[in-house]
């Protein structure tokens, strides 16, 4: 076992070395660009591209001509809703999303409310699960898009993305999911949740850091967005600009390894998962889990430990990387956006730590966490002026 313990895989994950393996060619022996169609150079960039292409469709259930190659999720988002609500503006101005969606779907969100469009922001129940009733309620005639992440990158419960878009139906809604935690951790289908946009980012499962894919049901010919790049026409006009080839490769072999190794690899992070919760709840009184049990990313936890700031704790954790509860809220102090939809109070919400595992995590790992968090726990708790917040006894669990 190494120190430090990387246990941050919400933030990124490391490169799988299969992964690598295939990337490696394509920066040096196959560096043409893929929009070139004049020589072999060329040719062998765009067929690493559309097999990568391939490969990420088949790990959601979409066909290759449905996803768009972009630098991340973030610019996924962007793209997706951006380009959706703007070719839309003139049939409605109405949004229906979560308290809970990443700052990328949230920002954007805040943009179109400044010129003058309705967002309806649904909280989420106290678990952290979207109610589609919730949903429903806010439907209006002039709704154009829904905007519900698969899997939240806090406290990792699962939205019912399925049932959700069983009640979008036939309307004219488009269906939006922010799938960056998900793709490659839980099983995804396009069609069955009947999703008409899905983001997704590579380095969120064991591929390289600026690349990432929009899926656009049926295409661009069939969801009208307005390009966020006018230039080459590359991705269908959408995205224009010389492919990445050696990033896009690494993509679709992360989705491929994931896809064979899904059941496998959840089973597997789901154990280490359980094995640190239930050992530091034993371990320890007062440890609150934020966020349902289940429906969960399997390398989710979120735990507050009652009368222990995050900071503090962390700063001991020095050879353990987890992120505080407001994983994305490193730069100020305000508690996480999430927690705070889902009710926990703001000193509990301050006293939580995100771990999250992934497939190079071990067992000896997790136990030597086990053990570090738990004296480091002990000896803040000890030295504390006064214990402020007991985590309520039904919810330690
Ligand atoms: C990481 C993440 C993003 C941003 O992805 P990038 O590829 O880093 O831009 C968006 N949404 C969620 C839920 C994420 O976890």
């Amino acid at each position: 076992m190494q120190l430090p313990i990387y246990m941050d895989c919400h933030a990124t994950t490391p490169i799988d070395p299969v992964v690598w393996d295939a990337m490696l060619p394509y920066w040096t022996t196959h560096f043409g660009n893929a929009a070139s169609r004049a020589h072999a150079f060329g040719w062998v960039a765009a067929e690493a591209v559309e097999r990568a292409r391939a490969q990420v469709a088949a790990a959601i259930g979409a066909s290759v001509r449905e996803i768009v190659f972009t630098s991340g999720a973030t610019e996924s988002i962007h793209l997706a809703l951006r380009g959706a609500l703007r070719a839309r503006r003139a049939r409605g101005r109405h949004v229906v999303t979560t308290a809970i969606e990443h700052k990328a779907v949230l920002g954007v969100m805040r943009e179109f409310a400044a010129e003058g469009w309705d967002i309806s922001i649904v909280a989420p129940r106290p678990d952290g699960i979207v109610d589609p009733e919730a949903i429903a309620a806010e439907l209006r005639a002039d709704t154009v898009l829904v905007a519900v992440m698969t899997a939240n990158n806090e406290i990792g419960t699962l939205q019912p993305l399925a049932a959700i878009g069983a009640l979008l139906g036939t309307r004219d809604i488009l269906f939006f999911t922010d799938a960056a935690q998900a793709v490659g951790k839980v099983p995804i289908d396009v069609r069955a949740a009947q999703v008409d946009l899905l983001a997704m980012s590579a380095h969120k499962l064991y591929g390289p850091k600026g690349v990432g894919a929009l899926y656009v049901r049926g295409g661009a010919d069939n969801v009208h967005l307005e390009p966020s790049s006018p230039g080459g026409g590359q991705e269908h006009g959408l995205r224009s600009g010389t492919l990445n080839v050696p990033a896009i490769v690494g993509l679709g072999k992360a989705c491929e390894v994931a896809a064979a190794q899904l059941p496998a690899d959840a089973a597997r992070v789901l154990e280490l998962r359980e094995r640190l919760r239930l050992g530091l709840q034993a371990a320890l009184p007062d440890v609150r889990l934020n966020g349902a049990l289940a429906p969960r990313l399997p390398g989710n936890l979120n735990l507050g430990f009652a009368g222990v700031t995050g900071e503090s704790l962390l700063m001991q954790l020095n050879d353990i990387a987890v992120s505080p509860g407001a994983a994305c809220d490193n730069q100020n102090a305000a508690p996480s956006h999430v927690l705070r939809a889902i009710g926990v109070p703001d000193d509990l919400a301050r006293s939580s730590i995100r771990f999250g595992l992934g497939r190079f995590n071990s067992v000896e790992e997790v136990d030597y966490v086990i053990g570090k968090v738990t004296t480091v726990v002990q000896r803040l708790r000890a030295t504390s002026p006064q214990r402020t917040t007991r985590a309520e006894p039904e919810e330690v669990r």
